[in-house]
């Protein structure tokens, strides 16, 4: 019958549909929407740093705002008693060198290099690592905004030569790589690949919404000289690495003030 075979067309195209709909969604899911492993989209840029108790009067942008920020911890440092934790040191004999000290140099430089490409930052390194893990991760906590963490370290007298980036989920191995890519992008050294770790407060605290890298920069004695002489190059190779990771275009500044680093 006529009516029924129009019933039934319909029928068949309200299924068609129903069938696409669902194709369509289950494709939206699975390419389009879950992304997998990577940053943080960007806080929606409303032109005015958010107001907070612990912001950071110098995180200023020296390009176009992008909309991420990035945090950089400069590894031990003050605490929050008083006390001056070196983390590891060593000693050539005529100097004696401390693992605070020498991160910030390259801290620094990471954060100038972030900023000129128009990444806002905030980091222990403007206050002359005044500052410690732990305030950090509570800065963290308060802020979710920030769309990724690296803690920069450098390994003992007894550790081989070498990058070692340190992680413990998916999401930070990505970010791990990218960083470590970009270090050996401008400096020669050896590379002693991301490492698993489940022992570490920067990967594991819950009060971190964000990737989280620590990041061994190398040996304080096998690899003094990089660290020490190299410092503006390693702190721009890390900073390209975050670029890539973020997706933003690398810019190097052109302040002079970078140069006093
Ligand atoms: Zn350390």
């Amino acid at each position: 019958m006529v009516i029924f075979r129009r019933n039934k067309s319909i029928t068949a195209l309200i299924l068609s549909c129903t069938l696409c709909l669902i194709a369509g969604g289950l494709f939206y899911g699975i390419f389009l929407h879950d992304k997998g492993p990577g940053p943080k989209e960007p806080a929606a840029s409303t032109g005015e740093t958010k107001a907070s108790s612990r912001s950071n009067p110098s995180d200023e942008t020296k390009a176009a705002d992008t909309g991420f920020t990035v945090y950089i911890e400069t590894g031990h440092g003050r605490e929050d008693s008083g006390r001056w934790d070196t983390g590891c040191s060593w000693s050539d004999g005529e100097k004696d060198y401390e693992e605070a000290e020498l991160m910030i140099p390259i801290a620094k430089s990471m954060a100038a290099y972030l900023r000129s490409s128009g990444v806002k930052v905030v980091t222990d390194a403007d206050e002359d690592n005044n500052r410690n893990l732990e305030y950090t991760l509570d800065y963290l906590e308060d802020h979710p905004e920030i769309n990724a963490f690296i803690n920069i370290h450098c390994d003992w007298e007894n550790a081989e030569s070498g990058t070692m980036p340190l992680y413990r989920t998916e999401e930070q191995l990505e970010l791990g790589k990218a960083l470590n890519k970009g270090v050996h992008s401008l400096i020669d050294m050896p590379d002693r690949g991301e490492t698993h770790r489940e022992d570490l407060d920067t990967l594991n605290s819950e009060k971190v919404h964000c990737p989280a890298v620590l990041f061994e920069t190398g040996s304080i004695k096998e690899d003094n000289h990089i660290l020490t002489e190299k410092y503006d190059a390693y702190g721009k190779g890390l900073a390209i690495g975050m670029c890539d990771y973020l997706g933003v275009e690398f810019k190097e500044s052109s302040d002079p003030s970078k140069s006093d680093l």
